[in-house]
């Protein structure tokens, strides 16, 4: 009844974008872990060869605010990824309305998703898919990034499923313009999306397809001017819209400190040659400045 010998599997936690994941027990270490399950039906062989050694490199991110992929081995038709469990994420934080969420709370969670985020991008490894329901919660508060690298070893998320049009919403303009060649800017520009999401309690820029997508962040942030983003004209799906004047940050976000508002404004720069990086995010004074981030283990969660 044991998978591999060694976890006892137990209830379903979920669909996700590449399987079933579930809860199991890890018999060697009496761990509670969660396993995805990834189907590799007829593309097994080739995933096998690339996918594995992606895999492995993977086994190799360890840090606080990773989560922390334990096992990974092929059965059945399946390739099984074991990862530490985890509570709750930041999705079901935000959606609470049960939570009141601190200046000091919202900083919290945005230092342990930029550290998790930079040790990664200090490796030269994307995450590309950061949305709040990647960014795990553990008991004891503290932050992890799930399902790093996925999005490139498996290919682009299978659209037919529906919860995964979400993602549109954190995708950077770069991609919406349908650059090829991209950097960990991508990234950046969720973690905004991110960032926005915890200060409103709402999804900032919610297009309903890819088109739309640019006009909710052309009608947030104007539509760009050449010399904010130069190469725009160069991307393969550019066309030219329609002139939209940006209105000010501050009346998207009229509560928020002064220090808040220029992180948010670097991230959300429109050449990702020009946006600012997440170590240049980590020294910012947005995250020096009073109030002091909230101790994770004093984090508000659902109950
Ligand atoms: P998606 O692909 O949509 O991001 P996932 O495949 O990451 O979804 O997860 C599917 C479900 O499994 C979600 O409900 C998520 O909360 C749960 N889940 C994923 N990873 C873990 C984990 N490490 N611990 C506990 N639950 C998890």
């Amino acid at each position: 009844k044991k998978v591999a010998d060694r976890y006892l599997k137990q209830e379903v936690l979920g669909q996700g974008t590449y399987g079933v994941v579930f809860k199991a027990t890890d018999t060697k270490t009496e761990q509670t872990v969660a396993i995805k399950k990834i189907r590799l039906g007829k593309q097994r062989e080739g995933v096998n060869i690339t996918a594995l050694r992606e895999i492995k490199m993977l086994k190799e991110l360890k840090h606080p605010h990773i989560i922390l992929l334990i096992d990974a081995f092929p059965h059945k038709e399946n390739l099984h990824l074991v990862f530490e469990f985890m509570e709750t994420d930041l999705e079901a934080v935000i959606r609470d309305s049960n939570i009141f969420l601190s200046p000091a709370d919202i900083k919290s969670y945005l230092l342990m998703t930029f550290k998790g985020l930079a040790y990664c991008h200090d490796k030269w490894v994307l995450h590309r898919d950061m949305k709040p329901n990647n960014l795990l919660i553990g008991v004891d508060g503290q932050l992890k990034l799930a399902d790093f690298g996925l999005a490139r070893i498996f290919g682009s998320p299978n659209r037919k499923f529906t919860h995964q049009v979400f993602a549109r919403w954190y995708r950077a303009p770069e991609l919406l313009f349908g650059a090829k060649q991209y950097g960990a800017a991508v990234d950046v520009w969720a973690v905004g999306c991110i960032f926005a999401e915890l200060l409103l309690r709402r999804p900032f820029l919610q297009g309903n397809s890819d088109i739309d997508q640019l006009s909710k962040i052309f009608a947030a942030f104007g539509t760009p001017k050449a010399d904010q983003w130069p190469d725009v004209t160069k991307l393969p799906d550019y066309v030219e819209y329609q002139f939209v004047a940006a209105p000010s940050l501050r009346s998207l976000f009229p509560a928020v400190s002064e220090d808040a508002l220029d992180l948010l404004s670097k991230m959300f720069t429109y050449d990702p040659k020009a946006r600012i990086s997440i170590k240049q995010a980590l020294e910012h004074r947005y995250f020096t400045s009073a109030p002091a981030p909230t101790d994770p283990a004093k984090l508000p969660k659902p109950v």
